[in-house]
């Protein structure tokens, strides 16, 4: 075997040790809470058979749509753009040939007249990929380490060993919000047992405790994520952001609070909670509100918005403040 090829079979191997670890803490976490806390200990609930069953219930239920749709935002394959987004044959050897870049431009406006293509790069280039010799649909980006364009690509989440974007942003955005629901069941009902340690000194079992802090710090990471998400959502943005040029509207695939939510969960209410697939449209084109109002509304430079990555930033450093303070205080005991 090459050794190019042992170094991307290990680089692939090294990439699970992520999931592998939420799985086993998620694996550890059913244990301590079903076997350790609601079957062996007979203290907490006082033998109340009907108490217990209802938490055993809620935790199951919790348990179930959290690894559904966890599971579901890994496996999903991304999208990767259609063949008519290729350079045909004739073009493409015409693009490698030349050198200057203002004529392969114009090679590639020629093929792009055909797509339904609205975005520029800054410069107002159509934006194309070097890498998989295809012209990218609107939203699309190349995944460094998926090594391939992926339709509406929002980021690569190596908690997932995934790309996350229009085949499975629903799964995502909902397996985020099932592990904080997951964690504060969790958390709520054992702060009792956790109080009861702090203030009688019984003997208190260290699976539970510990459990107790792994989700109130599991909570917290989570929560600011899913914060920040659900405004991504809303304003029908991804984390790689088209910053709008021409004009003052830096939102220009926004269409509205309902309809922008729509785009991910689907127009059936019903399904909105459940990790299967119902996103609207087909990952190439998208409703913007500048379509009918603006002639050049493709010119758009897909950059970091400097305000989002301080929002970002912010999150990133609350949670990991809290998740020191609650570490600290656990520590402390
Ligand atoms: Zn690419
Ligand atoms: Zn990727």
């Amino acid at each position: 075997m090459a050794p190019s090829r042992v170094l991307r079979c290990c680089q692939r191997g090294l990439s699970w040790i992520p999931v592998i670890f939420i799985n086993l803490v998620v694996c550890w976490s059913y244990y301590a809470y079903v076997v350790q806390l609601c079957i062996c200990d007979k203290r907490w609930l006082m033998n109340n058979l009907t108490v217990q069953f209802i938490y055993l219930v809620v935790f199951h239920v919790c348990f179930v749509m959290f690894m559904w749709s966890y599971w579901k935002t890994i496996i999903s394959k991304p999208s990767n753009p259609s063949k008519e987004f290729f350079l045909p044959k004739a073009e493409k050897e015409q693009y490698e040939k030349e050198e200057r870049p203002e004529a392969q431009q114009e090679i590639l406006k020629k093929v792009a007249k055909n797509l339904p293509i609205y975005t520029r790069t800054g410069s107002g280039a159509i934006r194309y990929c070097d890498c998989c010799q295809l012209i990218k649909p609107d939203r699309c980006h190349h995944c460094s380490t998926c090594d391939q364009c992926v339709l509406k690509m929002d980021h690569h989440c190596p908690w997932v060993n995934n790309c996350v974007g229009f085949s499975n942003y629903k799964f995502f955005v909902l397996f985020l919000a099932y592990s904080m629901l997951y964690c504060v069941f969790i958390a709520s009902t054992v702060l009792q047992y956790f109080i009861k340690f702090w203030t009688v000194n019984t003997h208190a079992k260290f699976h539970v405790l510990f459990l107790f802090f792994v989700a109130a710090m599991f909570f917290v990471s989570i929560m600011s994520l899913f914060t920040y998400h659900i405004w991504l959502i809303a304003k029908n943005m991804t984390t790689i952001a088209p910053v709008f040029r021409n004009g003052p509207d830096k939102n220009g695939f926004t269409v509205g609070f309902y309809k922008n939510l729509t785009q991910v969960f689907g127009d059936q209410k019903r399904y909105w909670c459940l990790p299967v697939y119902t996103s609207l449209g087909d990952g190439y084109t998208f409703p913007t509100r500048l379509v009918n109002l603006d002639s050049e509304q493709g010119n758009v430079d897909h950059q970091a918005d400097p305000k989002r990555y301080f929002c970002y930033c912010l999150f990133s450093t609350v949670t990991y403040v809290t998740n020191i303070l609650l570490l600290t205080i656990f520590l402390t005991f």
